[in-house]
């Protein structure tokens, strides 16, 4: 059997003496879809940045398709498959939308960079409609799309989102969810960090829940909204 996309395993990362993460272990499989909840400060960023290799690991390993990457820098993960959509977009305000989309594309030299772009337009039409604009005058959720668009650039086969719908609109939530279905639906493998635990879980066929930097409960995700401690905590009911 092929090893799992990606693995942790008994993870810790601490911010001086603050522990973040106090062992945390949890795989994915190819293809699968995780939803990662948890209250404010449980540890979801911290997990997310220590996978991409944005934060240091104190114990544990983290493992792509097998390979030990734990101590790998951030920017070597990313010609592996990786690709982090972080908290806040992270987008370039000040480059225009084509270029946002361009440096997702950093790290390839192959000849279908352009065709991916024309890809991104068709998926996110309002990006078509304002490549030339900077992409800081964009509207927060044409920025979230343009976050995804320029994660998707590097072909990633794992990406990391935290929080997409922080901020937004309902409706252009429900855009952003509906293109994460199709992206996940071509066979890309999603860790997704989310505070709307409802919406999360219906994307994602399976869900951690992490309390103080650990994993407190897990499993599948239509079982687990039915679970009394989830429902009360994470899902207002
Ligand atoms: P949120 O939903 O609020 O983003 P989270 O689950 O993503 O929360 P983290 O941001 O990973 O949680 O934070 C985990 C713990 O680490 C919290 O106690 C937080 O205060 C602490 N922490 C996070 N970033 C830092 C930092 N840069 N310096 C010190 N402590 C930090």
């Amino acid at each position: 059997m092929s090893p799992p996309l990606l693995e942790l395993t008994d993870l810790r990362v601490a911010y001086g003496r603050i522990e973040a993460l106090r062992g945390v272990s949890l795989s994915l499989r190819v293809g699968e879809r995780l939803a990662l909840i948890g209250a404010n400060g449980a540890g979801k960023t911290t997990l997310l940045k220590a996978v991409a290799g944005l934060l240091p690991v104190l114990d544990g390993r983290v493992q792509l398709q097998g390979a030990d990457v734990t101590t790998q820098a951030a920017h070597r993960r990313l010609p592996q498959g990786m690709a982090l959509v972080p908290e806040g977009r992270g987008i370039f305000a000040d480059l225009t939308v084509h270029e946002n989309l361009l440096m997702g594309a950093y790290c390839r030299d192959d000849d279908a960079i352009d065709s991916d772009l024309d890809s991104q337009y068709r998926r996110f039409p309002r990006l078509a409609e304002r490549r030339e604009q900077a992409a800081g005058t964009l509207s927060g959720g044409e920025q979230q799309m343009l976050a995804i668009g320029r994660a998707l650039m590097g072909r990633p086969r794992l990406l990391l989102l935290d929080e997409p719908s922080m901020g937004l609109a309902p409706i252009m939530v429900e855009r952003i969810f509906a293109v994460l279905r199709e992206v996940c639906a071509d066979g890309v493998t999603l860790l997704l960090v989310e505070q709307n635990a409802r919406l999360a879980m219906q994307l994602c066929e399976r869900t951690v829940v992490l309390e103080h930097g650990a994993v407190s409960l897990q499993g599948d995700s239509a079982e687990l909204a039915r679970d009394p401690r989830v429902m009360a905590a994470y899902l207002g009911q």
